[in-house]
């Protein structure tokens, strides 16, 4: 739910905290630029596409609150305001699933792994999410693993060190332990040395560092969606926090750091799960509702485009926010696209 005063389109959140798509905004026309830096002609409709991200965004009004209807979203992965879109979505959905997997499954309790490998040079980033992915795989089929954890969920996040200028590629993993697995003397339970070795048994690497975080449950027994663990699966496959410095202007990306990630992230499974979690499919979203029907119900429709003046090629930018487009100048219906995950 959105509020509109006069002219700056304000998101707030649950504690009233505006949320910040102006700096995704800004951040996704650095990284149009930096795609445009770093091979005009590979990357020149992507950079088109991202530049475009969310330009338009059109609501449906009620008691003052706007709720988006459609909105052009550009669908690039490493898209600053497609991320952000795409959390959002995935925690909701993950956070449904999980609901649903705590009343089918009460007695499973969740932990969550974070998995990691030592930091790697820009070269090898590509090749250590490959060896992640395929690692993760090896492990949860191992039996060991098999007999303690019911079900799994995993996602990918990447972050940069902008001063070693090297990347961590880390994998988060929530996993529900089978029954028994936390009781005294346990057979079934793993203590962090074995998910160390178990980790690098996978890897083939060092043993190197697993973080395992028991997860909190709300008082009907449902993992509370709220905790940070659950969060911590879905946000961001790329904090963009450590890839974007902040310019008197906007922000701004290099565009070698950004042609990295892209070759990194390229037509990977960024989420994945499995076990007993991948029984339990998203719901089926509801029921797109028509204008006409919009009309007949009287609902207004409200558009806004992103401030004008914004030169999205380079230097100027006027009005950091979405400002009301005219009534007579109708948006074109562009629905609200799925985001991969
Ligand atoms: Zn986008």
């Amino acid at each position: 739910m959105m509020t509109a005063p006069r002219k700056a389109l304000q998101h707030l959140d649950s504690r009233g905290k505006r949320r910040d798509w102006t700096g995704a905004k800004l951040k996704a026309i650095a990284t149009a630029a930096a795609y445009r830096a770093a091979d005009a002609e590979t990357h020149g409709k992507r950079a088109e596409r991202i530049a475009n991200c969310a330009n338009q965004l059109r609501f449906t009004v009620a008691n003052d609150q706007l709720t988006l209807r459609n909105a052009y979203a550009c669908k690039v992965r490493t898209c600053p305001v497609c991320m952000a879109l795409n959390a959002r979505r995935a925690f909701a959905i993950l956070a449904a699933r999980v609901a649903e997997h705590g009343r089918q499954h009460p007695r499973a309790l969740p932990v969550l792994l974070t998995l990691t490998v030592r930091n790697v040079e820009p070269v090898q980033l590509a090749n250590t999410v490959t060896l992640l992915t395929t690692a993760f795989r090896r492990l949860v089929r191992y039996r060991r693993v098999t007999r303690a954890v019911l079900g799994w969920h995993r996602s990918l996040e990447i972050t940069f060190n902008p001063i070693r200028r090297d990347y961590h590629p880390h994998i988060h993993a929530l996993m529900w332990m089978r029954d028994g697995y936390f009781a005294a003397n346990s057979p079934l339970y793993l203590a962090q040395p074995d998910w160390v070795q178990l980790w690098a048994a996978a890897t083939g690497y060092p043993p190197g560092i697993v973080h395992i975080k028991r997860l909190g449950r709300d008082t009907a027994g449902v993992l509370d969606a709220n905790l940070d663990g659950l969060f911590e699966a879905v946000k961001y496959v790329v904090k963009p926090a450590g890839f974007y410095e902040q310019t008197a202007h906007g922000w701004r990306v290099a565009p070698e750091v950004l042609a990295t990630l892209h070759h990194a992230i390229a037509g990977r499974r960024l989420r994945d799960s499995g076990g007993s979690l991948r029984q339990i499919k998203a719901a089926e979203p509801p029921r797109r509702v028509s204008d006409d029907e919009l009309a007949a119900a009287h609902v207004a429709l409200e558009t806004y485009v992103f401030g004008e003046t914004v030169d999205t090629w380079g230097e100027i930018f006027g009005p950091d926010y979405w400002q009301r487009a005219p009534p007579d100048e109708p948006a074109a219906d562009v629905p609200v696209p799925p985001m991969s995950t």
